[in-house]
């Protein structure tokens, strides 16, 4: 079977998160990272170890046909490729940031000034929108130090928590974008790689999904089973099992897990008892 050739990065932020979402879905490797190639024995794919940077390059010109990258890595490079699954890890945004003694007014703070940034595209862009005229300087690393060092009156960069900003004595100032990780692909794959495609987009979802849920067991007394069972409808309907205690049953479920402790409460205020909340591996509706 034709292989679906995949580029993850080869060391970086991304690059352990990828391997896992592989790995999730049973999919394993072949030969470490150590290569510039990999494959697996139980799924036809290949992966390419890349810098993050080229990864939309390489997928645009067909050397891989999926890849996983930032967002802001797709936006920076501009090329016409599709996005093709959020996966929900190495979140964080683009914001413009400035030296915490100045006092910011606004997006025209900006006009005259000089920025220093690795992704000057998405900064032009989003600068042109704004009608804002300032000058980008490019640099590869060490954004964060460029006004300290007297090099521009402001940045533009990668924040998560915040907390490198406010090492350098900058904040933040204006978000320019969110990033999470993505699954990028091109147009015009051949049948079976789009096959191979959709069977590992049908894992990851899986998997995805698993993640978002709970397994939920608990004990309910009979005469207000019925306001409980409501409460955690699950996949279907909850499974009841009557216990050896007359008066109780047990119940099953699963629980999404952002409604998670909302649910829990109420569930324990109609009088459920003896609640274990288990971890799902693999959930397929
Ligand atoms: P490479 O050597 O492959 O070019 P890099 O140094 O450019 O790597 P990393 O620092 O590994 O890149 O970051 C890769 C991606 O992870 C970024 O493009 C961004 O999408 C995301 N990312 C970066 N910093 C953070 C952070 N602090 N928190 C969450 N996600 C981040
Ligand atoms: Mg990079």
């Amino acid at each position: 079977m034709e292989k679906l050739k995949i580029a993850i990065q080869k060391s970086g932020r991304l690059s352990e998160k990828s391997m896992k979402l592989f790995e999730e879905c049973g999919i394993s490797m072949n030969n470490g990272k150590r290569k510039l190639v990999a494959t697996s024995p139980d799924f036809p794919v290949e992966w390419l170890f890349l810098r993050d940077d080229d990864i939309p390059q390489y997928v645009y010109d067909g050397v891989a046909d999926i890849g996983i990258v930032g967002e802001n890595e797709v936006a920076e490079k501009d090329y016409n490729i599709n996005i093709v699954e959020k996966l929900g890890f190495a979140r964080c945004r683009m914001s413009l940031a400035v030296p915490k003694e100045y006092e910011y007014s606004g997006i025209d703070w900006f006009d005259g000034k000089k920025v220093a940034t690795s992704y000057p595209r998405i900064l032009e862009n989003y600068f042109s929108e704004k009608g804002v005229r300032a000058e980008i300087h490019q640099i590869s690393g060490s954004v964060e130090i460029s006004p300290a060092i007297g090099l521009a009156d402001g940045i533009f960069d990668i924040v998560s928590s915040g907390s490198t900003l406010i090492s350098n004595g900058l904040k933040e100032v204006e978000t320019v974008m969110n990033s999470e990780a993505v699954i990028i692909g091109r147009e015009g794959l051949n049948e079976a790689k789009q096959a191979v495609l959709e069977k590992l987009l049908f894992r990851i979802n899986a998997a995805q999904k698993s993640r978002k849920n709970k397994y939920v067991v608990l004990n309910a007394p009979n005469n207000r089973l019925d306001e409980i069972i409501e409460m955690i409808p699950g996949m279907k309907s909850p499974t009841v099992m009557s216990l050896a205690d007359e008066g109780w049953s047990s119940v099953h479920s699963v629980l999404k897990e952002d409604e998670f402790w909302e649910v829990i409460d109420a569930l324990k205020s109609k009088g459920a008892q003896g609640i274990l909340v288990i971890p799902v591996e693999k959930m397929i509706v």
